[in-house]
């Protein structure tokens, strides 16, 4: 991290930077990762955050790629650290918002019970006054599916276990394969079971198994550290955990996330 006249910002590759980020003091403390990938028609960011950081984000996102315009924002799932920012963000920028099938009518009808943000509140994790928005949606993207943003051809894999609308997004930056994995698995192949009606084992033993011989180089997690090199190491690590007895390591436990 540099701060070039007094601004900062998180340069990771020519054409990656991280914007925002709770753990890296980028931006809100209810901040996951925020990514900005540079791409032909544009900025390309990758999850929205809770929305309370958004003026820090835009100051990162114009340090990193200063005059370039944002031309998309896609989100990995519908959670509040990832997804509150959508709107607003979608708004001041005048990009298009992409969100899978299953979490588009969680944000649409801005649905607190069903992206489990009532619950996370009543346990203490938000502010009382923390509310979703209802938010406009211009492209749902299917499991499986590739589709284009901001002329760069992304990929997606569904991969259910921290959530029902939990995916990994796919593209090529520079060379590598990136693999931007939300909260579904994180360096070391920990896991994102967590306390909530739609988490559970189950959903990474069926679908996790998707990933095996992904060749990922660079895997970028929503929270905690990310890595450039041999990412795939750490989603086969996960892989493994997974087919033995023992409950794999999950987020939560040990380091404060955010
Ligand atoms: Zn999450």
């Amino acid at each position: 991290m540099d701060r070039p006249n007094g601004r900062e910002f998180m340069r990771i590759l020519n054409q990656l930077a991280m914007i925002g980020s709770a753990q890296f003091g980028l931006s809100s403390r209810l901040d996951c990762h925020m990514y900005a990938v540079r791409s032909p028609e544009g900025v390309v960011l990758v999850d929205a955050g809770s929305g309370l950081g958004e003026r820090e984000v835009a100051a990162h996102l114009d340090a990193d790629f200063p005059g370039v315009a944002v031309a998309g924002l896609i989100l990995t799932h519908s959670h509040m650290d990832h997804s509150g920012g959508a709107e607003a963000l979608r708004k001041r920028f005048g990009c298009k918002l992409f969100v899978s099938k299953e979490t588009r009518p969680i944000l649409e009808s801005a649905d607190e019970e069903r992206s489990g943000l009532r619950r996370a509140r009543e346990m203490g994790g938000y502010p009382e006054d923390l509310h979703m928005k209802p938010c406009a949606i211009d492209w749902a993207y299917q499991s499986g599916e590739a589709f284009e943003a901001g002329g760069r051809r992304w990929r997606t894999v569904h991969v259910r276990g921290h959530s029902n609308d939990s995916y990994c997004l796919m593209t090529e930056i520079e060379g590598r394969n990136a693999c931007f994995s939300g909260d579904v698995v994180f360096y070391g192949g920990v896991l994102g079971v967590i306390n909530s009606w739609d988490s559970d084992l189950h959903g990474y033993v069926e679908d996790l198994p998707q990933l095996a011989n992904a060749k990922i180089d660079m895997l970028l997690p929503g929270h905690g550290l990310f890595t450039l090199k041999n990412g795939q190491r750490h989603v086969d690590a996960a892989i493994r955990s997974l087919e033995n007895g023992f409950l794999p390591q999950q987020i939560g436990q040990g380091a404060a996330i955010f």
